[in-house]
């Protein structure tokens, strides 16, 4: 049986205050499920975020880390710091990441070893764009981003590995892929880890979708054979939404 996940990437939004008291919502309306539940916060708020989910059954991870230990990196955050303040669990490769902070294949290949060396869970994200699947180039492209940051990896370390794909086209536009389209390439993604690894593998690794989930399609989309959980952008700014969504699994 593989994990079934549902993790909140809150991006650049929620203040101090924003950030403690979502968390309480979410604390006091949070579901029995047998679903691992995770949060993002931003930096600044992780420490108070790993603080207040003490003893409660909701993960609080990172959006973002650098590959190197430490030095002259201006604005950047390490895996050790991470780690020293209790993190488990960081989010790489992100479609925004991508898009505006120019973050290639070969730099997520460099920051997920460090997160394994670290002995982090990574959640890896990955997708093709608009342009792709119109030219019907979405396996290719996907293939692509998987193989070359992931696909030299020993097989034991996938399980640290959660991956999360996310279509940039269906990311914060109200556009969500089908239930079908999410299941053909979840399926497609599951096929391509058992060529480069094992089947075992491939039948452990947690595969979320992500892109536009709401309480509204999120129990079709998770009814999938090869969909495990969403990883959730806009709906999780909201404590009932991310609830909903929780339950989605029920
Ligand atoms: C995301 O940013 O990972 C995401 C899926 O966003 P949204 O749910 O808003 O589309």
């Amino acid at each position: 049986m593989r994990t079934k996940i549902v993790a909140g990437n809150w991006k650049m939004n929620m203040d101090k205050a924003g950030t403690k008291a979502l968390l309480s919502d979410l604390i006091a309306e949070l579901p029995q499920t047998g679903a691992l539940v995770m949060v993002a916060p931003t930096f600044v708020n992780l420490e108070s975020a790993v603080d207040q989910l003490n003893g409660i059954r909701i993960e609080a991870v990172a959006q973002n880390m650098h590959f190197e230990d430490s030095g002259a990196y201006t604005g950047e955050i390490s895996a050790d710091m991470l780690r020293s303040i209790g993190i488990q669990t960081v989010i790489l490769g992100h479609s925004e990441r991508r898009a505006y902070f120019h973050e290639t294949d070969e730099l997520l290949e460099k920051k997920v070893a460090k997160a394994l060396e670290k002995d982090m869970r990574v959640i890896f994200c990955f997708g093709e764009e608009l342009a792709d699947r119109k030219a019907g180039k979405h396996f290719e492209v996907v293939e692509r981003q998987l193989s070359r940051a992931l696909f030299n990896l020993p097989e034991s370390a996938w399980n640290q590995i959660i991956l999360a794909y996310e279509p940039v086209w269906a990311i914060g536009t109200g556009e969500t892929a089908s239930p079908e389209q999410a299941q053909e390439m979840h399926a497609f993604i599951r096929q391509r880890l058992a060529a480069a690894f094992s089947e075992a593998t491939a039948e452990s690794v947690s595969i979320l979708y992500g892109g536009s989930v709401k309480p509204g399609n999120a129990k079709e989309i998770f009814s999938k054979k090869d969909v495990d959980g969403g990883l959730i952008g806009g709906a999780a700014l909201n404590a009932a939404d991310f609830v909903a969504i929780i339950k989605a699994f029920d």
